[in-house]
């Protein structure tokens, strides 16, 4: 898959346990994006994204970040 914040290749850890993404890529780390958050994440523009992402980041405090569509506001 692509990574969804920077378009690099990127892995796909999404699994039935979380409603949404979860991917890792190279350059972004691991993430996760909401259902909720998707459509609309991925039509910001590539520095909203990547703010959006450490917004989520910050939030996570270490754990893996998840981008809500609270976030992308
Ligand atoms: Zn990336």
């Amino acid at each position: 898959m692509q990574c969804s914040v920077c378009g690099a290749e990127a892995e796909d850890l999404t699994s039935g346990d979380f409603d949404g993404l979860v991917v890792r890529c190279k350059r972004c780390g691991e993430y996760e994006v909401a259902d909720g958050a998707l459509n609309a994440f991925l039509r910001l523009d590539y520095d909203a994204r990547v703010a959006a992402l450490e917004k989520a980041r910050e939030a996570a405090a270490g754990d893996r970040p998840t981008v809500r569509a609270d976030d992308l506001s």
